[in-house]
């Protein structure tokens, strides 16, 4: 496309609420054929909230709003939608303050640290089932069981586990829900009657993902990614030929973002120009990745 048709689709995009920070990605746009969406703020609102506290073996004489205490005083260092859902759970039982040392984040698997409430001081880990097995920590089939549950209803569970001296246990499940946006369905049917291959890529778990996917018509899903191997993925379809999108919204999905021929990052409406991504959607979800196609291929047109 010329310049000027460039410029005004540009121009055209900002009204409606699509900001195109790389004019290529708005020539690329209209020749998508795969498009990997990531489920947690892009198919889904991303913003769960705790819909339970199961109790577990290791809770050691802790209830479920110690527990929540725990969880809550730790994830005040994250900036994660599921720690967003368990500062507010923390801040509507009214749940006392704890002081946090050494907290250490794991992108795509939970956060640890030594959290001090009132005198006591615990080694604290909240994290998926994989961030658990590096801590050695074996999940039981009890255990197994309740999560499968927790899953396969489209909740994410947490495992909370609590180290005291050398040994560390797990003290319980945090489960979140996190509602679908409702316009996903909708647009997911659409992309494929227009020929795009739709794809979920997750940092969350299978039976999670495929529980979401099937409620949005996705049927092909891609579970338990590290921000990282959401990219190889992405770089795997591009090697088999494909013009790959990515929609996601940057907080762990900036490496995919990046790889990918137009990465379009679900805006938080904070800082645009700080957002990953060609293309910025400025009005959330996904029916803004509509209008961006169609933008570009009316772009595409007129150069003719
Ligand atoms: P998504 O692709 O769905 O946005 P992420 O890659 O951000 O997911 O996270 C994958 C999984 O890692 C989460 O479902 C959760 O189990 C775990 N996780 C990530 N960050 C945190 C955190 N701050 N606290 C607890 N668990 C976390
Ligand atoms: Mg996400």
């Amino acid at each position: 496309a010329t310049p000027m048709s460039i410029m005004v689709g540009t121009g055209r995009g900002a009204q409606l609420g699509v900001l195109i920070k790389n004019g290529a990605a708005l020539e690329q746009a209209g020749h998508i054929n795969v498009l990997a969406v990531d489920k947690t703020g892009t198919l889904t609102t991303g913003k769960p909230v705790l819909t339970g506290v199961t109790m577990l073996d290791g809770a050691n004489g802790l209830d479920e709003n110690g527990l929540l205490a725990l969880a809550a005083a730790l994830e005040a260092r994250s900036e994660h939608p599921l720690a967003q859902a368990l500062i507010k759970a923390g801040q509507e039982r009214n749940l006392p303050a704890c002081r946090v040392e050494d907290v250490v984040v794991a992108p795509g698997m939970g956060i640890e640290g030594k959290v001090f409430c009132a005198e006591t001081g615990r080694h604290v880990a909240v994290g998926n089932r994989a961030f658990m097995k590096e801590h050695g920590l074996d999940i039981s089939e009890s255990v197994s069981g309740k999560l499968a549950v927790l899953a396969e209803a489209g909740q994410t569970p947490l495992l909370l586990a609590l180290g005291s001296g050398d040994e560390i246990r797990l003290a319980g499940i945090l489960a979140l829900a996190d509602a679908i946006r409702p316009e996903s369905s909708s647009v997911v049917a659409r992309l494929q009657q227009m020929g795009v291959r739709v794809v979920m890529l997750t940092g969350d778990n299978e039976r999670t993902a495929r529980a979401v996917a099937a409620k949005v018509g996705v049927d092909e899903v891609a579970a338990g990614l590290l921000p990282a191997e959401k990219a190889d993925y992405v770089r795997r379809l591009q090697e088999q030929g494909h013009v790959v999108g990515m929609v996601g919204d940057g907080i762990n999905d900036a490496p995919a973002l990046a790889l990918a021929n137009v990465g379009m990052a679900v805006g938080t409406g904070v800082d645009v120009s700080a957002e990953a991504g060609d293309i910025v959607l400025m009005r959330g979800g996904m029916e803004a990745v509509l209008t961006a196609l169609a933008l570009s291929r009316a772009t595409m047109r007129n150069i003719r």
